[in-house]
């Protein structure tokens, strides 16, 4: 057994903003709804959703003896998450891709939380996942108490909004204490999301089409005929015009808060030549340009 407090201490030592905790068990509902989602084209693009559809129904098929997951989150607002400035015509790229890959840094702040943990239960072992499984990460979220799923299809948690990213410790031991998803319906009556996406990617079901939706194409090698609407990488037009996301604290972790300013005319002239320096390379920015290392 562990203490959940420690668990959430080991968060927030490592630099998580939030942290919840839930039992390791089948998720159908959420299953039977991606499957369908799937069997009706969304996923088309998407090659790699259509594998291990077993495991995502049940996330302990991706580690044996599994009891608890921990659902992690950090804060990435930026100033420019509000959105770029009026009449702004340059290169856009969204509020995640001006850090240093999450994949990276989550997953580092994953493996000392685990460490730490470790050293007070020398039994526990566990798997560390940051957008890189088939796991339903924001369905676990909003079961370990962060935040509710908006109709953009983003988790929306009270305190800082959709700009956040997660990550996900699997463990072998139970919990003490599990939390409960939030009584908290952050979408009623609102659907400033679905006008202001520019290619009407969102679906009335809050469900994405992912072969619409500029942020996805722009990881794709065919970002298909659509307009991009100056994006490059990623998209944030939907979680800006989010009244969730208003006055809402800027990152506050280092490693979350930006590398370099896509306004200036320096990282303008790089993200329209397509050749990107050692600061912009350690970022999304690499994979959405299919850049090597030089
Ligand atoms: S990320 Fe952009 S394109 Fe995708 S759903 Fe949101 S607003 Fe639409
Ligand atoms: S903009 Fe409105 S409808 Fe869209 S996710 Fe935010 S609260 Fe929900």
């Amino acid at each position: 057994m562990i203490c959940r407090k420690d668990i959430l201490d080991a968060a927030t030592a490592v630099g998580f903003n939030l942290c919840g905790t839930t039992h390791c068990g089948p998720m159908r509902e959420i299953s039977f709804f991606f499957e369908k989602w799937l069997s009706e084209g969304y996923g088309d693009t998407l090659g790699y959703l259509h594998r291990y559809t077993d495991r995502r129904a049940d996330p302990r098929l991706l580690m044996e003896g599994a009891q608890t997951v921990v659902v992690c989150a950090v804060n990435y607002r930026n100033p420019l998450s509000g959105g770029y400035p009026d009449g702004f015509e340059g290169a856009k790229v969204a509020s995640y891709a001006l850090n240093t890959d999450y994949h990276v840094t989550i997953k580092d702040m994953l493996r000392r939380m685990l460490a730490m943990l470790q050293t007070t239960y020398p039994t526990l072992e566990g798997r560390m996942f940051t957008d890189t499984a088939p796991l339903f990460e924001k369905a676990h979220a909003e079961r370990a108490g962060l935040g509710r799923i908006g109709r953009n299809s983003l988790l929306i948690t009270p305190e800082y909004g959709s700009f956040v990213l997660l990550g996900e410790l699997l463990l072998n031991l139970r919990c003490d204490e599990y939390d409960t998803p939030l009584e908290w319906q952050p979408c009623k009556g609102c659907e400033r999301c679905i006008k202001q996406c520019p290619v009407g990617a969102i679906n009335p079901n809050r469900t994405i089409d992912p072969r619409r939706c500029i942020s996805a194409r722009t990881l794709e090698t065919n970002p298909g005929e659509l307009s991009l609407h100056g994006w490059v990488c990623g998209c944030d037009e939907c979680q800006s015009i989010c009244p969730h996301n208003h006055r809402k604290p800027l990152a506050n972790n280092p490693l979350f808060t930006p590398r370099f300013d896509p306004l200036s005319a320096e990282i303008q002239a790089q993200l329209s030549s397509r050749t990107l320096d050692d600061t912009l390379h350690s970022t999304p920015l690499a994979r959405a340009f299919r850049t090597k290392k030089q």
